[in-house]
């Protein structure tokens, strides 16, 4: 028997319509002979709300998580009186989604009274979300003679205490599937987990990042040796680039994990960055399908790169970042200053998205998000402040209001002149690249560009992309 780990977002579970489709997509695989572990994300919105709730909560707002409360309760109420016949285990769900907002609004009382909300109420707040989907999913699946049972994953997945992006512990994660969920499976149950969320040893939620429920799908996969992940969302798959920035955007049929995972790193939000990790080991093939389009056969993620007469298959891009440079005439030479660099950075909590040393070695740049640019500043001059004084190094400069734009595709590898192809380009749409950087996989080149010429540049890249399939512009 095969089986099947179904990842579905937000959209594919955002309204009762879409929650009957993916009761259909889950019972019908079911009715093929197929287990199938159900891994689903909150409503749309839900996080976000939710995440206003408790910020609102920490500036007095009452009213604000009290509404939102309402509106929680409004939303999954009328999925379930319209998929869900009465019945007293109707009453005892409705019972539970009760509970669980009691506590949300509980935890949001808390915070306003200390008018502070830590990372970790932050997380728990944020954990209703998905808590309430997957008891909704589940009733509609029973509904439907499916044995369905909710569970929150911080039962199985256990990660470290960084709050809002924390790191799974696979051993004990493993162990807690093998002891708890397998045996659940072998009754032939259909587990229906929550994305995005884990708990600590300690029994307190964690949450994986925003967008992590796909990363869950994978941890799950990975966990339980599924022979499939399948990650259903809002598009057809896996595609040349943004549909909402360029419309001709066309789905890929096949892209290798490497180039996905520069994908998702640069900013394509279909999969989270972290998704190929769990799965890549295993070489377990994961698949990209649209909820609302079933006949499309999506985009198929798997261990090879193929041989395709595209050499740049995709473009991403990434705003509200900093290009931070350090430079000084003393530095010529001298060994460890970037390493401390970054080592400085990262302990300010700055995640760098990309790195570019200019041969003289006078200076170096990278790129972090807006929301970490000063503190690392701040921490890198507090490393090197004897340089500094000894005017070996002039300090860190930062710049704000630039984007990445990211080529992807395994084929640049082997062809000679794309990056000055891609240059010209840029240079014919008078972008000016500040930057540029290759990933170390070497099916990356990154540029860094002024925020403003950000959709020009992805545009003009994307045109490359689409000429080497033979569509013109
Ligand atoms: P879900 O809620 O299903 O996880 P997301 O909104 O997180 O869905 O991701 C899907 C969205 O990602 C699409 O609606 C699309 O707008 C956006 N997207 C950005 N880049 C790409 C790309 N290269 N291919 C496909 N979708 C992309
Ligand atoms: N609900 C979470 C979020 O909005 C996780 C996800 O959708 O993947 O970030
Ligand atoms: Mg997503």
């Amino acid at each position: 028997m095969s089986t099947v780990t179904m990842k579905f977002g937000g959209t594919s579970v955002g309204s009762p319509e879409a929650i009957a489709t993916v009761a259909d997509i889950i019972s019908s695989e079911i009715d093929n002979g197929t287990r199938v572990i159900v891994v689903l994300s909150a409503m749309s919105g839900v996080t976000d709300a939710l995440y206003n709730s408790v910020r609102e909560a920490a500036k007095g707002n009452r009213w604000a998580y009290l509404s939102c409360s309402q509106k929680l309760r409004d939303r999954h109420e009328e999925v379930i009186n319209l998929l869900v016949r009465p019945s007293k285990a109707r009453d005892a769900l409705m019972a539970d989604i009760d509970n669980l907002l009691k506590q949300h609004v509980e935890l949001c009382e808390a915070v306003n009274i200390l008018g502070e909300a830590t990372p970790r109420i932050i997380d728990a707040v944020l954990s209703f979300g998905e808590r309430l989907s997957t008891r909704v999913v589940a009733a509609v699946l029973r509904e439907r003679g499916v044995q369905a049972q909710a569970f929150d994953a911080g039962e199985f997945v256990i990660t470290d205490d960084r709050y809002g992006s924390a790191n799974p512990q696979w051993q004990e994660t493993q162990a807690r599937v093998n002891g708890s969920l397998r045996p659940v499976l072998e009754r032939g149950v259909t587990p229906v987990l929550t994305g995005f969320l884990g708990a600590t040893r300690d029994r307190h939620p964690t949450t994986l990042g925003r967008g992590g429920s796909d990363f869950s799908g994978a941890i799950f996969a990975a966990a339980t040796d599924s022979d499939e992940l399948i990650i259903w969302t809002d598009v057809d798959g896996v595609m040349t680039t943004d549909p909402r920035i360029d419309p001709r955007a066309r789905v890929l049929p096949y892209v290798s994990y490497t180039e996905v995972g520069e994908l998702a790193f640069y900013g394509a939000k279909v999969l989270h960055p972290k998704t190929v990790q769990p799965i890549l080991a295993r070489g377990i093939p994961l698949r990209v399908r649209n909820t609302f389009n079933r006949e499309a056969p999506g985009t198929l993620i798997g261990p090879n790169s193929e041989q395709s007469s595209m050499v740049i298959k995709a473009v991403t891009s990434v705003r509200n970042v900093s290009l931070l440079t350090v430079s000084g005439k003393g530095m010529i030479g001298v060994p460890g200053i970037a390493g401390r660099t970054f080592l400085a950075a990262a302990n300010a909590g700055a995640n760098i998205l990309m790195i570019s040393q200019a041969s003289s070695e006078q200076n170096f740049c990278f790129v972090v998000i807006d929301d970490h640019a000063h503190e690392a500043k701040a921490a890198i001059e507090n490393e090197l402040s004897s340089e500094i004084a000894r005017q070996d190094v002039d300090g860190v400069d930062v710049l704000s209001g630039v984007a990445i734009v990211t080529t992807v595709g395994a084929g640049m590898r082997g062809t000679p002149g794309v990056a000055g192809r891609v240059f010209t380009t840029m240079g014919n749409h008078g972008i000016n690249v500040i930057a540029i950087a290759q990933g170390a996989s070497e099916c990356s080149i990154s540029f860094v560009v002024e925020e403003r010429d950000l959709e020009a540049a992805v545009i003009a890249l994307h045109d490359l992309a689409l000429e080497s399939v033979g569509v013109t512009a």
